[in-house]
């Protein structure tokens, strides 16, 4: 598949899994207490049992349906790519073998994936999740193929406001009713029509259960839904859980019905000696009727809750934590019944207060990302971290270039590349010689030796990685397999290695590697934890011809750009004139200085200011002791490259001191 087709599949895969989980989070989110009912559901089947006060069941469902809004933002805007990927892969897993033991044993009916919006049979379900469990592979096989759509130093505000958005929307539900009510006992529904139909073409969905019954079990139904009067139904599943705090509130209700000629009843399933019980207890006068547990359940996710019937017809509800207002005798009855489309109001403001601060956040960070760059012009080089007020994160402060007029801060790296140097056993007795020189005179910046592939696994155990790290020159551009000779990043990671080298100029002249193959090879470095030291540089030619920013542009873009800031940060850059390359001919450090200048406004341009102040670039190219100290006294050159003058531990070190004083 080609790298573009399979960019666009990889955007249709993140879409589908991205709006899936979306609308499954945000669908419980608007009736997270219904979704407890079915999670506790789910504890039984399990057989598992749990202490009432723990109100597992919803802790559980909120915990559920925000994990899912959260990954779904996370999937659509390709935000922490890998950890989401996993995260997508692992949901999929435990919903597949959820929905594959729902079509076996059929513990639960209906599943409740899409709350009560959408309801799936078990196949249904099973074939949804089979597909999803599809696409969570192929993310977690490609997870960084699509981009941000906020940059990395902004994915914070994100993540915070999307968790703290669903949380608060989720509570607003459990605390007052479901903003939109999925059910048949929505606010407008003509309950009479449902229960006793007057035409023929009503579809088995829309009939009801509705069936009230008196303390004789006489059926009460009929004389509710025909009432001439409109009626109050307080709806309380179960007595002995419902909320005594509100009990007063009910008396003021049941008195003001009585006032205005409204009727009054409570709903319950509870046994008749907890009705006894709740009357003696709270002073209620108004009279009981018995109903299905379940189907009181449905009617108000409130424990209890009002209802207001009028004609048959539901004409408004209320929760517990929201009971009408009618302490005021004169309060009109028209302002008892709920407007129409209210809710569809409500919920679009909701949805406003979640949609415009997240694009007002998109846009902003990727302006900012775009905005062109000022370089600081003052640089300077720092050996004690005392020189400056800074504060410094790293773990050798000594180790840092610091600006004047910014914090930022980055590391200075000398380098070593053996190229095709020194056999087994001399490789292994420079390493112990470099070993011993930095761990008794401690360098002034990071040191690290990039060895041929044969040499890593024996220098690996030798070295004191405080002062002295290991590389490799080069790593295949395939995960693993048949590539007889090569040598993959996780094999150059397992034996100790940290750096790779990438992308040096001999490597793209005589092995033909292309800005895609070293994409690839930067990707699997990065992947397996390898940080990668990624030269670039022009020829003579392209020097000549005045094109060398043209060159290295290219070769930035090419093979980098498609990094995350965070995958960045663990680039090293390496510009390599490649005609000071072995021939003796350094460039001067002006020279050196304006490219590096150069290259880090590119990364400005592509990774932002901040991300350019704290990238390593180093010079390479005949880089000797003598020349040294000049060249790294450039405010933009962190380090060298060094090849030929690395292969002798007294030339090494008389570079890596040049970052003493
Ligand atoms: C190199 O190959 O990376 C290099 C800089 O070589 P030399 O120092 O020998 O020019």
């Amino acid at each position: 598949m080609s790298e573009r087709v399979l960019k666009i599949v990889m955007q249709v895969v993140r879409l589908i899994l991205g709006c899936t989980f979306i609308l499954s989070g945000f669908v419980k989110a608007v009736d997270p207490r219904g979704f407890s009912y079915k999670v506790e559901e789910y504890l039984q089947a399990a057989n598992m049992d749990f202490p009432d006060w723990m109100n597992l069941p919803l802790v559980a469902a909120i915990v559920i349906c925000c994990a899912e809004f959260v990954l779904g933002i996370y999937l659509l805007l390709g935000l922490r790519r890998k950890f989401t990927a996993v995260a997508t892969l692992i949901v999929c897993v435990v919903f597949t073998i959820i929905s594959v033991l729902l079509v076996i044993f059929h513990p639960v009916h209906d599943c409740g994936c899409f709350g009560e919006f959408i309801s799936l049979t078990d196949a249904q379900t099973l074939i949804k999740n089979i597909v999803l469990l599809g696409l969570a592979i192929l993310l977690v096989r490609n997870p960084q193929v699509a981009k941000p759509l906020v940059p990395e130093g902004w994915q914070w505000i994100v993540s915070l406001y999307t968790c703290v958005f669903i949380f608060v929307f989720c509570l607003r539900s459990v605390y007052y009713l479901p903003l939109i009510d999925f059910r048949q006992y929505k606010v407008g529904a003509d309950l009479r029509e449902m229960v006793f139909p007057t035409h023929d073409d009503i579809k088995p969905e829309e009939i009801s259960d509705f069936m009230v019954l008196d303390t004789l079990s006489e059926d009460q139904t009929a004389q509710i839904l025909f009432k001439k009067e409109p009626t109050i139904l307080i709806i309380a599943p179960l007595l002995n859980e419902a909320s005594t705090g509100v009990t007063e509130k009910l008396a003021t209700i049941n008195d003001w019905c009585r006032d205005n000629g409204y009727d009054i009843f409570c709903l319950t399933a509870s046994p008749l000696k907890d009705i006894r019980k709740w009357c003696y207890y709270n002073d209620a006068e108004y009279p009981f009727l018995i109903a299905d547990h379940t189907l009181l359940k449905t009617m108000v996710r409130s424990n209890p809750g009002v209802m207001l019937l009028r004609d048959g017809v539901i004409r408004n509800k209320w929760s517990a934590n929201n009971l009408p207002e009618v302490e005021d005798a004169s309060v009109d009855e028209k302002e008892l019944e709920a407007t129409a489309g209210n809710n569809g109001k409500i919920l679009l403001k909701i949805l406003l207060w979640y949609l415009l601060p997240m694009l007002l956040i998109i846009m902003l960070s990727n302006l900012i990302k775009k905005r062109k760059p000022k370089l600081p012009k003052l640089l300077k080089v720092s050996n004690d971290a005392d020189d400056t007020n800074d504060s410094y994160d790293s773990n050798n402060s000594k180790n840092s270039i610091t600006t004047k007029n910014t914090k930022t801060m980055r590391q200075k790296i000398v380098a070593g590349n053996w190229k095709m140097n020194m056999t087994l056993q001399e490789g292994v007795a420079l390493a112990k010689e470099l070993n011993e020189i930095l761990s008794a005179d401690k360098p002034n910046c990071g040191v690290v030796i990039c060895t041929p592939f044969i040499h890593l696994a024996s220098i690996a155990p030798m070295l004191d990685t405080s002062v002295l790290k290991l590389g490799a020159e080069n790593c295949a551009d395939k995960e693993k397999g048949a590539y007889t000779g090569e040598v993959s990043a996780a094999m150059v990671k397992s034996t100790g290695a940290e750096y790779v080298i990438l992308g040096h100029s001999e490597r793209r002249a005589y092995y033909g590697e292309t800005p895609e193959i070293l994409k690839e090879k930067v990707n699997l470095a990065l992947a397996n934890g390898l940080k990668v030291i990624f030269c670039i540089g022009e020829v003579l030619e392209e020097r000549e011809a005045g094109k060398q920013n043209e060159v290295v542009a290219a070769q930035l873009k090419g093979s980098l750009y498609d990094l995350t800031a965070e995958q960045f940060a663990n680039v090293v850059l390496a510009y390599e004139p490649v005609w000071a390359i072995g021939t003796g001919k350094t460039a001067t450090a002006d020279q050196a200085e304006e490219m590096h200048a150069f290259i880090r406004a590119e990364i400005a341009k592509q990774f932002g200011q901040e991300v350019a102040e704290n990238t390593t670039i180093q010079y390479g190219g005949s880089c000797k002791p003598s020349n040294a100290k000049e060249l790294f006294a450039k405010p933009d050159v962190d380090g060298g490259l060094i090849g030929g003058a690395s292969l002798k531990a007294a030339d090494f070190k008389g570079i890596i001191d040049a970052w003493k004083d």
